[in-house]
């Protein structure tokens, strides 16, 4: 291919190999599944841009995988850190801005009664699960095909994002014991669900979903599916967990469920929660909280968890996210790109889908809709990894994977996206040749 990174990001990127497997320090960063390595290694962000290590400029639609919604090194969030760091960064007692943070969620997130933080996405869900497990006595999670929920060992079993990316779906290291108790069902299709949850209902303890899936690109749930979704698990016996990591206040001031209209007994966050810093949290019904541990037999501990930096740019972003309201903006603008795209895509003859839920979207290079697994995975990945290219060539940054999302961030503007749209023209007339 025509592009190549930088001989700085090239030089970053050999050293980072010989210390770290594949140079990266999560799968979903390498360009494996979009011509190959080495990815661009990045210096700093500002607002909706990146620069990379030799001084190259992008607009990012990444926002490292969701967090950042701001876009990079919002003022009021740097401010917050700044101020803060100099009390300490951990304390391991329990300490107000942890507590001002899970005030704030709890007020913002609709069913939310009692909430526990940890340092990650991956142990909110784990932590979630073994919560239904502890307050059903059951051991079943029903999960969703290519949604993904983190790297804990059942949420392997047929996972999204990074997972499918680079085919380790079924991951080595998951013993069977583990496995055999995680079904993994299509999205979208209720009466799989129902089969499923009739056959076997009384063994499961949770069915856990993305309320709109962010991991196999954006795939919005059919009209009613979680509201049947619910009955279902509620009528099994069983708890409903929605994994927000990603949605939560990415729509608006809050859940996916509550913009749904359909509120789960847990939830598990994280992403935007930090505010960029690592944070996860998951919570919910006030009486399957009781019993998390010390106050129950539910045991989950974390030496990093409600971290004070965490916090703090967590509750900085929600503050901003509060009192500016970008959402509609954001939405407005993600939506001008979508039009435009597919209208560039059809004058270059280019068969694309676009799922899009307000400010995040994904391009899938097949004309059909998608709404599940097996739909998400026809979209053309030689396809995409040519655009992904041809878009890094001229500036544009997008996740290296046809499985992510497009972000567009508080901080983009309509500049920006004309650029994007530009680009977007030029790299769909080279496609087509
Ligand atoms: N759940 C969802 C929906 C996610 O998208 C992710 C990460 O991408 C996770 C869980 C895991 O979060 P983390 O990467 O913070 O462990």
């Amino acid at each position: 291919m025509a592009y190549e990174v930088g001989e700085k990001s090239q030089a970053w990127f050999e050293r980072a190999t010989r210390v770290i497997p594949g140079g990266v320090n999560s799968p979903a960063r390498s360009f494996r599944a979009v011509g190959g390595d080495p990815p661009v290694v990045m210096a700093r962000g500002m607002g909706p841009y990146f620069e990379d290590v030799d001084g190259r400029r992008y607009i990012d639609y990444l926002a490292a995988f969701g967090p950042l919604v701001l876009g990079h090194a919002n003022s009021h969030v740097v401010q917050a850190i700044k101020d803060h760091v100099d009390e300490g960064t951990l304390w391991g007692t329990p300490a107000p801005k942890e507590i001002e943070l899970a005030e704030t969620l709890v007020a913002s997130i609709e069913g939310l009664e009692q909430v526990r933080f940890t340092s990650t996405g991956t142990e909110a869900v784990m932590s979630a699960i073994r919560l239904a497990r502890a307050f059903t006595g059951r051991p079943v999670v029903v999960k969703f095909e290519g949604a993904y929920h983190g790297h804990s060992d059942g949420m392997l079993v047929k996972a999204g994002s990074g997972a499918s990316t680079v085919g380790t779906q079924d991951s080595l290291g998951v013993p069977w014991g583990v496995v055999k108790d995680v079904i993994s069902l299509p999205y979208n299709d209720i009466a799989i669900l129902e089969e499923t949850l009739a056959k076997i209902g009384d063994q499961v303890a949770c069915v856990l979903a993305e309320p709109i899936v962010g991991n196999m690109g954006i795939v919005p749930p059919k009209d009613g599916y979680l509201q049947q979704m619910k009955e279902l698990t509620h009528k099994a016996g069983a708890l409903l967990i929605f994994d927000e990591v990603i949605t939560a206040y990415r729509f608006h001031y809050g859940s996916a469920a509550s913009l749904l209209g359909v509120i789960p007994d847990l939830y598990a966050l994280g992403k935007i929660i930090g505010g960029g810093l690592p944070a996860g949290a998951y919570g919910g019904r006030y009486d399957v909280m009781q019993y998390v541990s010390p106050l129950g037999g539910m045991f989950q501990a974390g030496t990093l968890a409600g971290n004070p930096l965490s916090s703090v740019a967590g509750l900085a972003t929600l503050e901003v996210l509060q009192r500016e309201d970008p959402y509609q903006r954001m939405a407005e603008l993600a939506k001008i790109l979508e039009e435009n795209i597919l209208e560039i895509a059809q004058e270059f003859d280019q068969p694309i889908t676009i799922n899009r839920v307000g400010s995040a979207f994904t391009v899938f290079f097949q004309e059909n809709p998608v709404y599940d697994y097996t739909t998400a995975k026809m979209s053309d990945p030689v396809k995409f990894a040519r655009f992904h290219r041809l878009m890094l060539e001229r500036g544009i940054y997008l996740a290296p994977s046809r499985f992510e999302a497009w972000f567009v961030s508080a901080a983009h503007t309509r500049q920006e996206i004309d650029k994007t749209l530009e680009a977007c023209r030029e790299s769909f007339r080279e496609l087509s040749r």
